[in-house]
């Protein structure tokens, strides 16, 4: 397993991620953004975290970034500072896009980061294929993300999974639907964050041509009743 190399940080970059943070804790005060809500379980679980899943976010075509299930931000605020990349951040609970879409506006943001307060399937009907690369952590299992995710994704473009634990289940699982949603393996890197426990695996997928089922599905299908291979 590796151990986390921080990436190199501007001090610019540094004061938005923590002002992204410290955003994040004070609106949690009124908003259920997160269950992390102290300053050093922050860095460590949200930014340090996020951050994570850079090297593989890069290595994705250039072009529009998204993050489903995004939540409080998270990896898709850090990875949109980090990257510069232009960025949706995906939730379906509109009061928390709302709060973090005013985070990104307080930090001079908005030009490059935007919220879509919806369902993912819906977007993939008005942004078919509108994206080179997209994340996720702590959405669904594999199965699940492949199908909400490849709609979304151009030729060639990038899922990044943000996993605490693989079962070899879920990745076999994943596999066996290669064909059926036209996305196949690239990569699955295990990474052990500073505190010296916590174990973030990033597994990455990529578009292959066309799927062989009509997506979206329904609203829900995909996380309630994932394809079987
Ligand atoms: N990525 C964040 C939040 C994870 S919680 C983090 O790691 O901290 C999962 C989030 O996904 C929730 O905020 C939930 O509202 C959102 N979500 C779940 N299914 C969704 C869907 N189909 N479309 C849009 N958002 C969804």
């Amino acid at each position: 397993m590796d151990i986390f190399e921080p990436p190199a940080i501007t001090s610019s970059q540094q004061s938005l991620l923590e002002g992204h943070l410290r955003g994040v804790l004070e609106a949690n005060k009124v908003h259920n953004l997160t269950r992390i809500d102290t300053w050093e379980d922050g860095l460590l679980l949200h930014v340090e975290d996020s951050l994570v899943g850079l090297p593989e976010i890069q290595d994705a075509p250039v072009g529009r970034y998204a993050d489903l299930g995004t939540g409080g931000g998270f990896p898709g605020v850090p990875v949109a500072i980090m990257t510069g990349r232009e960025t949706l951040l995906v939730d379906s609970v509109q009061k928390k896009m709302a709060a973090v879409q005013e985070i990104v506006d307080s930090l001079g943001l908005s030009a490059s980061v935007s919220t879509y307060g919806g369902r993912i399937e819906d977007l993939a009907k008005e942004m078919p294929q509108a994206f080179a690369v997209i994340s996720a952590r702590a959405l669904s299992a594999l199965p699940s993300l492949l199908e909400l995710a490849v709609p979304l994704l151009q030729e060639g473009g990038r899922l990044v999974c943000y996993k605490s634990q693989l079962p070899d289940n879920e990745l076999e699982h994943a596999r066996a639907l290669e064909d059926k949603l036209a996305m196949r393996l690239v990569s699955e890197r295990h990474v052990l964050l500073s505190d010296g426990v916590t174990e973030r695996c990033i597994v990455v997928f990529k578009r292959c041509g066309e799927p062989r089922v009509k997506l979206p599905r329904r609203v829900g299908s995909a996380q309630k009743n994932p394809y079987r291979a």
